[in-house]
């Protein structure tokens, strides 16, 4: 993997503020960096995802270190668990209408 630091500009949907984004490559890993609160806080931000989703050489690093697989395993629950969530209504929906009156 080729050692890089890249830097991406994103925009507040909320307050137009513009942040920095930026992923660093030691060669061997991936760290990104976000100039918001939430990633001020190592918290995932929205910003840290756009930039993931738009840019296909920061996917490609990922990949390379084994990181989007993990990703890409929290996209796979999320879409699971909404699944089930679905499920969970209508089996509560059917209840209602058997038991209430
Ligand atoms: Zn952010």
């Amino acid at each position: 993997m080729e050692k890089f630091e890249q830097t991406f500009e994103a925009v507040s949907e909320t307050t137009g503020e513009i942040y920095n984004v930026t992923f660093v490559s030691d060669g061997e890993t991936v760290k990104a960096q976000c100039t918001c609160p939430a990633g001020q806080k190592l918290t995932l931000c929205k910003h840290v995802l756009k930039c993931i989703d738009e840019h296909t050489d920061i996917r490609y690093a990922l990949t390379q270190c084994g990181l989007m697989q993990i990703y890409e395993e929290h996209l796979l629950l999320l879409k699971e668990s909404e699944k089930i969530k679905r499920e969970a209504k209508s089996v509560k929906k059917k209840f209602e209408r058997l038991l209430l009156r």
